[in-house]
Protein backbone atom coordinates (compact mmCIF):
# COMPACT_ATOMS: atom_id res chain seq x y z
CA UNK A 1 0.00 0.00 0.00
CA UNK A 2 1.80 2.91 -0.82
CA UNK A 3 -1.14 6.01 -0.78
CA UNK A 4 -1.85 8.53 0.47
CA UNK A 5 1.57 9.62 0.12
CA UNK A 6 3.43 12.92 0.33
CA UNK A 7 6.09 13.17 -2.21
CA UNK A 8 8.98 15.52 -1.70
CA UNK A 9 11.96 16.41 -4.48
CA UNK A 10 15.05 17.20 -2.26
CA UNK A 11 17.05 18.94 -5.23
CA UNK A 12 13.87 21.20 -5.79
CA UNK A 13 14.08 22.21 -1.79
CA UNK A 14 18.34 22.64 -2.41
CA UNK A 15 17.60 24.85 -5.12
CA UNK A 16 14.94 26.92 -3.69
CA UNK A 17 17.08 27.34 -0.78
CA UNK A 18 20.14 28.47 -2.75
CA UNK A 19 18.16 30.70 -4.75
CA UNK A 20 16.51 32.45 -1.24
CA UNK A 21 20.12 32.53 0.49
CA UNK A 22 21.82 34.17 -2.57
CA UNK A 23 19.31 36.88 -2.98
CA UNK A 24 19.71 37.27 1.14
CA UNK A 25 23.81 36.93 1.64
CA UNK A 26 24.08 39.97 -1.09
CA UNK A 27 22.21 42.15 1.84
CA UNK A 28 24.19 40.64 4.47
CA UNK A 29 20.85 38.58 5.73
CA UNK A 30 21.33 34.67 6.73
CA UNK A 31 18.74 32.27 5.96
CA UNK A 32 17.66 29.74 8.66
CA UNK A 33 15.67 26.95 6.92
CA UNK A 34 12.31 26.24 8.74
CA UNK A 35 11.37 22.67 8.80
CA UNK A 36 8.20 22.26 10.55
CA UNK A 37 6.19 22.31 7.18
CA UNK A 38 7.66 19.34 6.87
CA UNK A 39 7.53 17.80 10.33
CA UNK A 40 11.99 17.94 10.11
CA UNK A 41 11.88 15.34 7.62
CA UNK A 42 15.62 14.71 7.55
CA UNK A 43 16.01 14.89 4.23
CA UNK A 44 14.76 17.72 3.63
CA UNK A 45 16.71 19.20 6.11
CA UNK A 46 19.73 17.91 4.76
CA UNK A 47 18.74 19.83 1.43
CA UNK A 48 18.23 23.04 2.99
CA UNK A 49 21.67 22.94 4.26
CA UNK A 50 23.17 21.75 0.93
CA UNK A 51 21.48 25.15 -0.14
CA UNK A 52 23.80 27.07 2.04
CA UNK A 53 21.28 27.92 4.98
CA UNK A 54 22.81 28.86 7.57
CA UNK A 55 20.86 26.61 10.49
CA UNK A 56 17.92 24.84 10.91
CA UNK A 57 15.05 26.06 12.63
CA UNK A 58 11.81 24.58 13.96
CA UNK A 59 8.94 25.31 16.69
CA UNK A 60 9.00 21.57 18.52
CA UNK A 61 11.78 20.20 20.10
CA UNK A 62 10.70 16.51 19.20
CA UNK A 63 11.48 17.53 15.26
CA UNK A 64 14.98 18.84 17.12
CA UNK A 65 15.70 15.98 18.62
CA UNK A 66 14.65 14.14 15.48
CA UNK A 67 16.61 15.56 13.40
CA UNK A 68 19.64 15.12 16.44
CA UNK A 69 18.92 11.72 16.21
CA UNK A 70 19.48 11.37 12.80
CA UNK A 71 23.20 12.98 12.59
CA UNK A 72 22.39 16.28 11.71
CA UNK A 73 25.28 18.71 13.92
CA UNK A 74 24.90 22.02 12.15
CA UNK A 75 22.93 25.19 14.17
CA UNK A 76 19.86 24.44 15.47
CA UNK A 77 17.07 27.61 16.74
CA UNK A 78 13.73 26.40 18.67
CA UNK A 79 11.12 28.77 17.17
CA UNK A 80 8.56 28.45 19.81
CA UNK A 81 9.11 30.24 22.90
CA UNK A 82 9.42 27.02 25.07
CA UNK A 83 7.50 25.39 27.18
CA UNK A 84 8.73 25.44 31.02
CA UNK A 85 8.32 21.71 30.81
CA UNK A 86 11.10 21.48 28.33
CA UNK A 87 14.12 23.65 29.46
CA UNK A 88 16.27 20.75 29.83
CA UNK A 89 15.83 19.30 25.56
CA UNK A 90 16.40 23.31 24.57
CA UNK A 91 19.78 23.40 27.00
CA UNK A 92 20.52 20.03 25.39
CA UNK A 93 19.86 20.01 21.56
CA UNK A 94 18.89 23.36 20.89
CA UNK A 95 21.92 26.27 20.25
CA UNK A 96 19.44 29.16 19.68
CA UNK A 97 15.86 30.05 21.20
CA UNK A 98 13.57 32.31 20.76
CA UNK A 99 12.45 34.27 24.05
CA UNK A 100 9.52 36.46 25.29
CA UNK A 101 9.10 36.24 29.21
CA UNK A 102 12.16 36.90 32.27
CA UNK A 103 11.14 33.75 34.32
CA UNK A 104 11.97 31.50 30.96
CA UNK A 105 15.09 33.25 30.75
CA UNK A 106 16.30 32.00 34.16
CA UNK A 107 14.65 28.61 33.75
CA UNK A 108 16.24 27.98 30.96
CA UNK A 109 19.43 29.71 32.58
CA UNK A 110 19.16 26.87 35.21
CA UNK A 111 18.51 23.95 32.84
CA UNK A 112 22.20 24.77 31.31
CA UNK A 113 23.74 25.49 34.36
CA UNK A 114 22.69 21.62 34.68
CA UNK A 115 24.00 20.19 31.41
CA UNK A 116 26.56 21.91 31.50
CA UNK A 117 25.82 23.69 28.34
CA UNK A 118 25.28 27.19 26.89
CA UNK A 119 22.30 28.53 24.72
CA UNK A 120 21.76 31.77 22.51
CA UNK A 121 18.69 33.87 22.74
CA UNK A 122 17.29 36.04 20.24
CA UNK A 123 14.59 38.30 22.44
CA UNK A 124 11.05 38.16 20.53
CA UNK A 125 9.66 41.74 20.27
CA UNK A 126 5.48 41.84 19.44
CA UNK A 127 5.31 44.34 15.86
CA UNK A 128 1.99 44.69 15.91
CA UNK A 129 1.10 40.93 14.81
CA UNK A 130 -0.05 40.34 18.64
CA UNK A 131 1.61 36.84 18.56
CA UNK A 132 4.58 36.20 20.68
CA UNK A 133 7.03 39.10 21.96
CA UNK A 134 7.77 42.29 24.19
CA UNK A 135 6.25 45.43 23.95
CA UNK A 136 8.99 47.84 22.44
CA UNK A 137 9.18 49.40 26.18
CA UNK A 138 10.24 46.32 27.22
CA UNK A 139 14.02 45.97 26.57
CA UNK A 140 14.88 47.48 30.09
CA UNK A 141 13.30 44.31 31.72
CA UNK A 142 14.47 41.12 29.44
CA UNK A 143 17.89 43.00 29.11
CA UNK A 144 17.94 42.77 33.14
CA UNK A 145 16.81 39.05 33.22
CA UNK A 146 20.04 37.80 30.46
CA UNK A 147 22.30 40.43 32.53
CA UNK A 148 22.03 37.78 35.65
CA UNK A 149 22.31 34.71 33.45
CA UNK A 150 25.62 32.88 33.38
CA UNK A 151 24.76 30.36 30.59
CA UNK A 152 22.61 32.21 28.31
CA UNK A 153 23.78 35.15 25.54
CA UNK A 154 21.57 37.21 24.31
CA UNK A 155 22.43 36.59 20.60
CA UNK A 156 19.86 39.59 19.23
CA UNK A 157 15.96 40.67 19.01
CA UNK A 158 13.52 39.37 16.30
CA UNK A 159 10.06 39.42 15.46
CA UNK A 160 7.62 37.45 13.87
CA UNK A 161 4.55 39.23 11.83
CA UNK A 162 2.33 37.67 9.55
CA UNK A 163 1.30 34.70 11.30
CA UNK A 164 -1.58 35.29 13.86
CA UNK A 165 -3.05 38.45 12.69
CA UNK A 166 -1.56 38.76 9.33
CA UNK A 167 0.65 41.58 9.84
CA UNK A 168 2.50 42.48 6.75
CA UNK A 169 6.62 43.57 7.37
CA UNK A 170 6.99 46.90 6.28
CA UNK A 171 9.97 49.21 6.67
CA UNK A 172 8.63 51.37 9.61
CA UNK A 173 7.93 47.83 11.62
CA UNK A 174 11.65 46.40 10.92
CA UNK A 175 13.14 49.36 11.57
CA UNK A 176 11.62 49.61 14.56
CA UNK A 177 13.45 46.17 15.53
CA UNK A 178 16.29 47.20 14.39
CA UNK A 179 16.51 50.35 16.74
CA UNK A 180 14.99 48.04 19.66
CA UNK A 181 17.87 45.59 19.04
CA UNK A 182 20.43 48.83 19.68
CA UNK A 183 18.53 49.73 22.39
CA UNK A 184 19.26 46.02 24.10
CA UNK A 185 22.87 46.87 23.02
CA UNK A 186 22.74 50.02 25.45
CA UNK A 187 21.71 47.98 28.30
CA UNK A 188 23.60 45.07 27.67
CA UNK A 189 27.12 46.52 27.12
CA UNK A 190 28.05 43.96 23.83
CA UNK A 191 27.33 44.05 20.37
CA UNK A 192 23.87 42.05 18.91
CA UNK A 193 25.08 39.62 15.90
CA UNK A 194 21.30 39.26 14.99
CA UNK A 195 18.10 40.70 14.21
CA UNK A 196 16.19 38.34 13.08
CA UNK A 197 13.39 40.39 10.34
CA UNK A 198 11.21 37.44 9.82
CA UNK A 199 9.82 34.80 7.96
CA UNK A 200 9.10 34.14 4.13
CA UNK A 201 6.68 37.22 4.16
CA UNK A 202 9.87 39.55 5.25
CA UNK A 203 11.15 38.33 1.31
CA UNK A 204 10.05 41.25 -0.38
CA UNK A 205 11.61 43.29 1.04
CA UNK A 206 14.47 41.87 0.41
CA UNK A 207 13.65 41.69 -3.47
CA UNK A 208 13.10 45.26 -3.70
CA UNK A 209 16.11 46.65 -1.25
CA UNK A 210 14.27 47.91 1.38
CA UNK A 211 15.05 45.77 3.82
CA UNK A 212 16.26 47.86 6.56
CA UNK A 213 20.37 47.85 7.15
CA UNK A 214 20.38 45.85 10.62
CA UNK A 215 18.36 43.00 9.94
CA UNK A 216 20.78 40.38 9.30
CA UNK A 217 18.76 36.94 9.83
CA UNK A 218 15.55 35.96 8.19
CA UNK A 219 13.71 32.05 9.33
CA UNK A 220 12.20 31.08 6.20
CA UNK A 221 10.12 27.46 5.61
CA UNK A 222 7.35 28.08 3.40
CA UNK A 223 9.57 30.05 0.07
CA UNK A 224 11.88 27.19 0.41
CA UNK A 225 9.48 24.19 0.48
CA UNK A 226 6.71 25.09 -1.32
CA UNK A 227 7.75 28.56 -3.54
CA UNK A 228 4.82 30.68 -2.32
CA UNK A 229 4.27 33.02 0.06
CA UNK A 230 0.87 33.25 1.54
CA UNK A 231 0.82 36.67 2.95
CA UNK A 232 1.32 38.33 0.15
CA UNK A 233 -0.55 36.07 -1.93
CA UNK A 234 1.88 35.16 -4.45
CA UNK A 235 3.89 32.55 -5.82
CA UNK A 236 7.54 33.61 -5.57
CA UNK A 237 8.42 33.78 -9.52
CA UNK A 238 12.05 33.33 -8.75
CA UNK A 239 11.31 29.73 -6.72
CA UNK A 240 9.94 26.47 -8.19
CA UNK A 241 6.63 25.64 -6.75
CA UNK A 242 7.18 21.71 -7.91
CA UNK A 243 8.85 20.19 -4.67
CA UNK A 244 6.02 18.84 -2.91
CA UNK A 245 2.82 16.77 -3.85
CA UNK A 246 0.11 15.17 -2.34
CA UNK A 247 -1.14 11.91 -3.83
CA UNK A 248 -4.08 9.61 -3.15
CA UNK A 249 -5.78 6.57 -4.95
CA UNK A 250 -9.36 6.66 -6.68
CA UNK A 251 -11.60 4.20 -4.92
CA UNK A 252 -14.98 5.21 -6.20
CA UNK A 253 -16.25 6.78 -9.43
CA UNK A 254 -20.09 7.50 -10.09
CA UNK A 255 -22.14 10.22 -11.68
CA UNK A 256 -24.88 11.38 -9.23
CA UNK A 257 -26.95 14.57 -8.65
CA UNK A 258 -24.69 17.48 -7.47
CA UNK A 259 -27.52 18.41 -5.12
CA UNK A 260 -28.15 16.34 -1.96
CA UNK A 261 -31.16 13.95 -1.44
CA UNK A 262 -33.10 14.54 1.26
CA UNK A 263 -33.27 16.78 4.72
CA UNK A 264 -29.86 18.12 5.24
CA UNK A 265 -28.21 18.48 9.02
CA UNK A 266 -24.75 19.05 9.62
CA UNK A 267 -21.57 17.58 7.69
CA UNK A 268 -19.20 15.29 9.54
CA UNK A 269 -17.21 18.33 10.86
CA UNK A 270 -19.94 20.73 11.91
CA UNK A 271 -20.74 22.63 8.88
CA UNK A 272 -23.67 23.24 6.75
CA UNK A 273 -22.29 22.69 3.18
CA UNK A 274 -23.97 24.66 0.39
CA UNK A 275 -24.16 23.13 -3.36
CA UNK A 276 -25.37 24.24 -6.63
CA UNK A 277 -27.72 22.54 -8.80
CA UNK A 278 -25.40 21.86 -11.92
CA UNK A 279 -27.00 18.58 -12.54
CA UNK A 280 -25.53 14.90 -12.93
CA UNK A 281 -21.96 15.38 -12.43
CA UNK A 282 -19.11 12.87 -12.70
CA UNK A 283 -17.45 12.41 -9.10
CA UNK A 284 -14.55 10.42 -7.95
CA UNK A 285 -13.74 9.75 -4.61
CA UNK A 286 -10.05 9.46 -3.03
CA UNK A 287 -8.90 8.03 0.12
CA UNK A 288 -7.55 10.74 1.85
CA UNK A 289 -9.39 12.70 4.08
CA UNK A 290 -9.58 15.43 6.85
CA UNK A 291 -7.45 12.70 9.14
CA UNK A 292 -4.81 13.10 6.48
CA UNK A 293 -5.03 16.83 4.86
CA UNK A 294 -6.18 20.46 5.08
CA UNK A 295 -8.98 19.87 1.92
CA UNK A 296 -9.35 23.49 1.46
CA UNK A 297 -4.96 23.78 0.88
CA UNK A 298 -4.76 21.73 -2.23
CA UNK A 299 -4.89 22.73 -5.67
CA UNK A 300 -5.67 19.49 -8.18
CA UNK A 301 -2.69 19.21 -10.85
CA UNK A 302 -4.69 18.09 -13.77
CA UNK A 303 -7.31 20.52 -15.55
CA UNK A 304 -10.97 19.45 -14.91
CA UNK A 305 -10.50 18.27 -11.05
CA UNK A 306 -12.30 20.09 -8.75
CA UNK A 307 -12.68 19.15 -4.77
CA UNK A 308 -16.04 19.24 -3.77
CA UNK A 309 -15.49 18.31 -0.28
CA UNK A 310 -14.05 16.31 2.23
CA UNK A 311 -15.01 13.70 5.54
CA UNK A 312 -12.38 12.12 7.76
CA UNK A 313 -11.23 9.99 5.25
CA UNK A 314 -13.17 10.43 2.12
CA UNK A 315 -12.16 13.63 -0.63
CA UNK A 316 -14.68 13.60 -2.94
CA UNK A 317 -13.80 15.33 -6.38
CA UNK A 318 -15.88 16.56 -9.81
CA UNK A 319 -13.97 15.22 -12.91
CA UNK A 320 -17.01 15.73 -15.01
CA UNK A 321 -14.22 18.12 -17.19
CA UNK A 322 -11.77 15.79 -16.76
CA UNK A 323 -10.45 14.46 -20.28
CA UNK A 324 -9.06 10.93 -19.19
CA UNK A 325 -10.52 7.77 -17.78
CA UNK A 326 -10.29 8.09 -14.32
CA UNK A 327 -11.34 4.59 -12.33
CA UNK A 328 -10.43 2.88 -8.92
CA UNK A 329 -6.73 2.49 -8.21
CA UNK A 330 -6.02 5.75 -10.47
CA UNK A 331 -3.54 8.19 -8.55
CA UNK A 332 -4.68 12.00 -7.88
CA UNK A 333 -2.19 14.23 -7.82
CA UNK A 334 -2.31 17.69 -6.02
CA UNK A 335 0.02 20.93 -4.91
CA UNK A 336 -0.66 21.86 -1.30
CA UNK A 337 -0.18 24.83 0.81
CA UNK A 338 1.84 24.84 3.69
CA UNK A 339 -1.21 24.18 5.95
CA UNK A 340 -2.11 20.70 4.22
CA UNK A 341 1.99 19.97 4.10
CA UNK A 342 2.40 20.29 7.56
CA UNK A 343 -1.13 18.41 8.08
CA UNK A 344 0.19 15.58 5.84
CA UNK A 345 3.71 14.96 6.96
CA UNK A 346 2.16 14.95 10.68
CA UNK A 347 -0.70 12.08 9.73
CA UNK A 348 0.61 8.57 10.69
CA UNK A 349 -1.39 7.45 7.80
CA UNK A 350 0.73 9.41 5.01
CA UNK A 351 3.75 7.98 3.57
CA UNK A 352 6.42 10.29 2.68
CA UNK A 353 8.32 9.54 -0.63
CA UNK A 354 12.02 11.14 -0.88
CA UNK A 355 12.70 12.04 -4.90
CA UNK A 356 16.25 13.01 -5.03
CA UNK A 357 16.30 14.34 -8.21
C1 LIG B 1 7.04 28.99 11.16
C2 LIG B 1 7.90 30.08 11.60
C3 LIG B 1 8.77 30.70 10.69
C4 LIG B 1 8.82 30.33 9.23
O1 LIG B 1 7.71 30.85 8.54
P1 LIG B 1 7.53 30.65 6.96
O2 LIG B 1 6.34 31.47 6.66
O3 LIG B 1 7.33 29.20 6.74
O4 LIG B 1 8.75 31.14 6.28
C5 LIG B 1 9.59 31.71 11.16
N1 LIG B 1 9.56 32.08 12.45
C6 LIG B 1 8.74 31.52 13.37
C7 LIG B 1 8.77 31.99 14.77
C8 LIG B 1 7.88 30.49 12.97
O5 LIG B 1 7.08 29.92 13.87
Amino acid sequence: MRYPEISIRTKVIAENAGKVVSLCSARGINVWGVTKGVSANPSVAGAMLDGGCAGLADSRMDNIRKMRLFGIREPMMLLRIPMPGEMKQVAAMADVCLMSMPESISMLDKACEDAGTKVGVIIMVDLGDLREGIWPDGVAVMAEAVSKCRRIRCLGAGSNLGCLSGVLPTVTNLSLLVSIAREFETFLGYPLEVVSGGATSSLPLVEDASMPPGVSQLRIGEAILLGTDVSGGRAIPYLSQDAIRISAEVVEVRSKPSLPIGETGSDAFGNKPVFENRGIRRRAILAIGRQDIRPEGLAPIDKGISIIGASSDHLTLDVEEFDGSIRPGDVVSFSPDYGATLAATTSAYVRTRIIES
